[in-house]
């Protein structure tokens, strides 16, 4: 039997059968089990869920070994969770929950578990599934105006009141950068790239400056420049780790960037 108590800080899930409790960031529980869960199936296939679970039943009554479970909350999972989280998502990319829709999701999960009344948070007793642990945390986001959006960093599921908030507050997966919040580290990572670009704007500037404008020099300068601005109107839509990554491998180790005898030391 599962239980939660969710506040706006933490979630806590317990499970009194094994007498194991987890607590989590209300606003990243959502995205953590979600992603949990494609890292146990990440080849899952919501048209073919069906037929997966009639082979199983199958194999099971011809006595023949099936898959073995993973487990989530200490509750047995064969991708039943993914699956309706798939559902849930349908495809979107921000998704605003109301009460009507979580009650409609209620009522169809066969979920009977009323929340109980307790200062300033959300609690559930006895739940048999950890399908209903995620409707109630629904219920909690729709009760107090989160929406569920993704990270624009690492991609990643998180709650917010505000859809202005471009970044989770989870770590950030930036080689270097692991200990920062994904919002902390879109910020350094742009200053330390922001830094570079304009020593070697000034470089390439004063090179192209000695050598006229139908120099190479010059050339090299006007890539640059039009490199740079391509990249950083992207980032201003959202600094994902692949896309930071990209500007930085052209900043510091691109042919044009980098002076010769840099090239010559490294050898
Ligand atoms: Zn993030």
């Amino acid at each position: 039997m599962l239980s939660i108590r969710i506040d706006d800080e933490n979630t806590t899930v317990t499970n009194s059968t094994c007498q194991t409790q987890w607590t989590n960031k209300t606003s990243e529980l959502f995205g953590i089990i979600y992603v949990s869960q494609l890292k146990h199936y990440p080849d899952f296939d919501c048209d073919k869920f069906g037929d997966r679970v009639v082979e199983r039943i199958s194999k099971g009554l011809q006595g023949q070994a099936v898959e073995e479970p993973t487990y989530l909350f200490g509750m047995v999972e064969r991708g039943d969770t993914l699956f309706f989280m798939e559902q849930f998502i349908d495809g979107r990319r921000m998704v605003s929950p109301t009460i009507d829709d979580i009650e409609e999701l209620r009522i169809s999960n066969r979920m009977t578990a009323n929340f109980l009344p307790s200062h300033g948070c959300i609690q559930f007793d006895k739940l048999n599934s950890v399908r209903h642990v995620i409707i109630a945390l629904l219920y909690f986001y729709a009760v107090n105006g989160y929406k569920l959006t993704i990270c624009k960093h690492c991609g990643r599921w998180f709650a917010t009141k505000s859809l202005k908030e471009l970044y989770c507050s989870k770590n950030s997966s930036f080689p270097g950068y692991e200990r920062y919040t994904c919002g902390e580290a879109v910020k350094r990572i742009k200053d330390k790239l922001e830094r570079k670009r304009l020593s070697e704007y000034e470089r390439l500037h004063l090179k192209a400056m000695e050598y006229g404008v139908n120099s190479r020099h010059s050339e090299v300068f006007n890539s640059f420049c039009q490199t740079c601005s391509t990249f950083k109107a992207e980032l201003k839509h959202g600094a994902s780790v692949e896309l930071l990554q990209a500007y930085k491998d052209y900043l510091y180790d691109s042919e044009n960037v980098r002076p010769k005898y840099e090239r010559i030391k490294n050898w």
